[in-house]
């Protein structure tokens, strides 16, 4: 069935539902907090209410997506967001393809009576909780598949007009950030889709301001320090190597999301095809990995990281402590590029 015709389901099964919950996932990121703010507004536009619940709040740089600060946290207001998810009719589950994303929200999600909506573009969904599930891997973000699913809509008949530039401008910011600014994962409808949002009034300077270039100082001196101290060449496997510790985070006073990009970097090095950025947390190893080449890091992190994502973007944890990681980490990779053949 196209996208088109799932759409169409969808806005039969939006139009009919009363109490409409919005969730995503774990740390939400741009796309994340796009896509919900998105489908929110757009609903409410039309004079349905909905209320967005996440597992844990966003980083401070994204708040400005959200301005009444209307987002209902699950870690912090537990009750009520169970309250709220247990009583909708509907549950629109936004940019992850499982539901263990959402961690301690998914027994409440998965229990949930109400109809449930996968909206993502992750490989790998597992929809069986789901009445409807939209996947397109193919997708630069949610929040463009969101874009084409909207336009689909028989509220909006192809007219990015009839979504307003509230909706588009968070659906907007969810494109740059999950393209790092269109960067990767781009297909042609990713710029007919940001063409018709800047057509339609989206200001991409205002954006470009407000997701890239607001950063602390600590986080550019932090930066520096792990360019210089931690990042670890390994030109046999065209891979780099960083860590970022508990002494780096309490040193630089980092906050959550302070660290974002930072696995992108290494890909600028010519020859660096595959990085590998490990940040210790006081539960487990956060890991993030990016691919420029054709390394699938979402096979890698399936395998050795307890993850998944993207082909060249993917992410997951370790449970091991911080000074066993690079062991881990050129080990696994060693044996994954042999098996793969390529090395
Ligand atoms: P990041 O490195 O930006 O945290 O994550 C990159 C991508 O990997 C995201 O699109 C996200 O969906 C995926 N990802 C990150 N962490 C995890 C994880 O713990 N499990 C899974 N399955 N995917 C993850
Ligand atoms: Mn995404």
């Amino acid at each position: 069935m196209t996208i088109e015709k799932q759409a169409q389901d969808f806005e039969t099964m939006l139009d009919s539902a009363e109490k409409v919950t919005i969730i995503s996932h774990f740390n939400p990121d741009g796309d994340a907090i796009g896509s919900a703010v998105g489908m929110r507004e757009f609903l409410a536009a039309k004079g349905q209410d909905a209320r967005i619940i996440m597992p844990s709040p966003e980083p401070a740089f994204l708040s400005f997506l959200d301005p009444d600060d209307t987002i209902i946290y699950f870690s912090e207001n537990k009750e009520l967001a169970k309250s709220i998810i247990n009583d909708s009719d509907l549950i629109v589950c936004l940019d992850f393809n499982k539901p263990e994303r959402t961690e301690w929200m998914s027994g409440t999600l998965i229990s949930a009576k109400a109809e449930k909506v996968m909206i993502d573009h992750h490989l790998h969904p597992a929809g069986d909780i789901f009445s409807i599930v939209i996947s397109d891997p193919e997708a630069s973000s949610t929040c463009e598949l969101l874009y084409r699913i909207l336009m689909a809509f028989s509220y909006t008949e192809g007219d990015p007009y009839r979504l307003g530039l509230t909706v588009l401008t968070a659906l907007a910011a969810g494109l740059l950030t999950d393209t790092n600014n269109f960067n990767n994962s781009v297909t042609p409808y990713t710029f007919t889709a940001a063409a018709s949002m800047l057509q339609a009034g989206v200001d991409f300077d205002y954006l470009n301001n407000m997701l890239f270039k607001r950063f602390s100082e600590s986080r550019m001196r932090l930066m520096g320090h792990l360019l210089k101290d931690s990042m670890i060449l390994y030109p046999g496997l065209k891979a780099s190597f960083m860590t970022m510790t508990m002494d780096d985070r309490t040193a630089y006073g980092i906050q959550d999301g302070d660290t974002e990009g930072f696995v992108n970097l290494p890909l600028m090095i010519h020859d660096v095809e595959i990085s590998a950025f490990f940040s210790e947390t006081p539960d487990f190893i956060k890991v993030s990995l990016r691919s420029k080449g054709h390394v699938s890091v979402n096979s890698l992190a399936r395998k050795f990281f307890n993850g998944g994502g993207h082909e060249r973007a993917a992410g997951g944890r370790l449970y091991i402590p911080i000074s066993d990681v690079r062991g881990y980490f050129v080990e696994s990779l060693e044996q994954f590029l042999l098996e793969n053949g390529k090395i």
